[in-house]
């Protein structure tokens, strides 16, 4: 696959849109990014790595008092940066090490492969980013993706 100039920002809009949008209705969604934001990749790619990501960020807010699913973008030295956070009760500290793990899951049986992360984490990587996880300090987990910007350091 050849790397192809495209919008982040649309790509990551347009993901939200295909998961999240028909799942829960008191999905509350915040975006917060540039209006466009152009990096070169491959847009396939990162279009399931933000899907993974968003489909996460659902599944762990089920039954969360409040469901906001943010989406922040942003570019700083040379890289572009991606944060998808959720309200939902976080990642166990006890789990945290091993959900990039193949087949990692705590999901039941049917609801979840484990291979979402996993497989995430090698499509940013070989295109030059990186994908970390994290909970933020106010509840809920923080992913982090970066990305080469155009014309960014390497
Ligand atoms: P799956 O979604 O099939 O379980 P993933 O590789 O996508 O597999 O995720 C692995 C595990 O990481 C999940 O089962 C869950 O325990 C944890 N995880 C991923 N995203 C989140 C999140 N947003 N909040 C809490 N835990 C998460
Ligand atoms: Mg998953």
């Amino acid at each position: 696959h050849a790397s192809e100039r495209f919008d982040l920002t649309a790509l990551l809009r347009s993901a939200v849109t295909w998961v999240a949008k028909a799942q829960m209705a008191d999905l509350i969604v915040v975006f917060d990014l540039p209006e466009t934001l152009d990096i070169d990749g491959h847009p396939g790619h990162l279009h399931q790595v933000a899907m993974n990501l968003v489909q996460n960020a659902i599944d762990a807010m089920t039954g969360a008092p409040c469901k906001r699913l943010e989406l922040q973008g942003r570019e700083r030295g040379g890289r572009v940066v991606v944060t998808v956070r959720d309200t939902g009760p976080g990642i166990a500290p006890e789990v945290i090490g091993r959900i990039f793990d193949p087949f990692f899951t705590t999901k039941p049986v049917g609801k979840g492969t484990g291979l979402g992360l996993s497989i995430s984490y090698q499509l940013v990587r070989d295109q030059g980013g990186t994908l970390t996880a994290a909970n933020h300090p106010e509840g809920g987990a923080v992913f982090t993706l970066t990305l080469p910007a155009i014309g960014g350091a390497v």
